[in-house]
């Protein structure tokens, strides 16, 4: 009997447990669902659409190489899936799987339908498996990441399955053009197309690259200006790679480079782990009071909040690294995780604006953009997380862009300072050299630095 494989973010031939497994029972049918209903305002943002659009591509393209394809369908998840399993007369649906509210609703629902088979494909460790002593999950990432590394090593990596059996009949399928994934006018991914390569083949030679680079990270990672991290975020996300994969190719590396990217990818399962205890993390904070009680200054009030608001979100606030950090956000779809660091917190200190609209800007640009892992880092800075840093503990911006050596990322990113040389690049308007062309400062940082933390004494008493 032909064997459903419903592909969500799991993009990848090799290391796919859902796709090994149905290859082994019978001919397989894979089907893609576009579901832009299911995650309610969490559908795909465009940044994240224009990366879908190419993976789809290039895994079309292997199952096309092995005889086979992908079936894609657009509308209710659960529907469509059914639907393709009654045309080519399936049972049983092989699914890896995901941890975001809608896919475990739609997983709830799908099992109710047919014989839903779930693997776990695309983290170290299923969330709910590394548990305290008393079997409860764990809320704190550094508990958390020891227990981990207690289970250490994870399950072993699975082969591209070896043969790929068509069904007689094909069902029909949307041509991916007809989706309009893609921006046309204006076209604002030229950026993000110059700057990636998408796909499983894409990931790999990533890895390849970054196997060279791993034992460096220890003292590169917070470095913008040097290509020191594995950027292979937006390759783990849209799972055309498994972090399975990567563990197993660097297991037996002793630097401390290794030892610190191992905690990172720690952290991507600590995100999910997050999620599926507190399903509302990207949407609400965890701590009472900070949505109702805290003194945000609310872009829907008025036209001065929501210009500052576009001030940050398009890199003009006067201070060099966000605006940097921004404009590569804009132009490439990522942002080094130092600077998200460092705008995210401009934003919701600074110009005190309440970090749900930082998620959802992040959102929509980032080709990364994870349910969890956004949330639960934008929780993490604003301080209103399980998990997270304290409110007042005010990030100086102008202060982390030279520690962090940001002039030449900021030459690339805002191409105004490029002229200006190291030692004033990072406030040019402190050392009367600003371009005209370059905006002056929102608002000046002791000043906004006091703004916070009144506001947030206020909200306290
Ligand atoms: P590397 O430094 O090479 O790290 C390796 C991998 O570990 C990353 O690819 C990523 O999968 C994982 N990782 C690293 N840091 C984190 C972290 N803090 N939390 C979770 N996973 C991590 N990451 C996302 O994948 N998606 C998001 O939507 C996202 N939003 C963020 C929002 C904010 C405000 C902040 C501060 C961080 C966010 N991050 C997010 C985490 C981090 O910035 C990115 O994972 C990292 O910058 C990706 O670049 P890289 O692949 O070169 O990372």
């Amino acid at each position: 009997k032909p064997q459903i494989v419903w592909l969500r973010r799991d993009l990848r031939m090799a290391d796919n447990p859902a796709l090994y497994a149905a290859a082994q029972q019978g001919p397989v049918v894979a089907v893609y669902v576009l579901d832009d209903e299911a995650a309610g305002d969490h559908k795909y943002g465009g940044a994240s659409r224009w990366w879908l659009h190419h993976s789809l591509e290039s895994l079309s393209k292997s199952f096309g190489a092995r005889n086979s394809r992908i079936v894609l369908r657009r509308g209710d998840a659960v529907e469509e899936v059914t639907k393709v399993a009654n045309a080519v007369g399936a049972e049983t649906v092989h699914a890896n799987r995901h941890y975001e509210p809608w896919w475990r609703k739609a997983q709830g629902k799908l099992a109710k339908e047919l014989d839903l088979q779930l693997y776990d494909g695309n983290y170290l460790f299923p969330p709910g498996y590394i548990t305290t002593g008393s079997g409860d999950p764990y809320k704190i990432y550094t508990p958390f990441s020891k227990a981990t590394k207690e289970q250490f090593p994870p399950r072993d990596e699975l082969p591209e399955p070896e043969t790929l059996s068509s069904p007689e009949e094909w069902p029909a399928s949307d041509s991916l053009e007809d989706w309009d994934l893609l921006p046309t006018k204006p076209n604002w991914a030229t950026g993000i197309a110059d700057f990636w390569e998408v796909g499983e083949a894409a990931a790999h030679e990533r890895l390849d690259w970054w196997d060279d680079e791993v034992d460096r990270y220890e003292d590169g990672r917070n470095l913008p200006s040097v290509d020191e991290t594995s950027q292979m975020s937006p390759h783990l996300h849209w799972g055309e790679i498994s972090p399975i994969q990567i563990w197993h190719r660097f297991k037996d590396k002793r630097s401390e480079g290794w030892k610190t990217y191992e905690k990172e990818l720690i952290w991507r399962d600590y995100a999910q782990n997050v999620i599926c205890q507190f399903p509302s993390y990207a949407k609400e904070s965890y701590r009472e009071g900070w949505d109702s009680d805290m003194g945000w200054r609310n872009p829907n009030r008025g036209h001065v909040i929501q210009e500052e608001l576009e001030a940050w979100q398009q890199g003009r606030t006067g201070y060099p690294i966000v605006d940097a950090g921004m404009r590569q956000l804009w132009q490439t779809g990522w942002m080094h995780n130092r600077v998200r660091m460092i705008t995210a917190s401009f934003l919701i200190k600074h110009l005190l604006i309440d970090w749900k609209h930082g998620e959802r800007w992040f959102w929509d640009c980032l080709v990364d953009a994870d349910y969890g892992s956004n949330g639960t880092n934008w929780q993490w800075v604003a301080g209103t997380g399980v998990d997270s840093n304290m409110f007042s503990r005010i990030m100086a911006p102008l202060t982390q862009s030279e520690k962090f050596d940001a002039a030449g990322y900021i030459r690339t990113y805002v191409p105004e300072l490029a002229n200006l040389p190291d030692d004033k690049i990072h406030d040019p308007e402190e050392h009367g050299c600003k371009p005209e062309d370059y905006p002056s400062k929102i608002i000046g940082h002791k000043e906004a630095r006091e703004r916070a933390l009144e506001t947030y004494r206020a909200m306290k008493s």
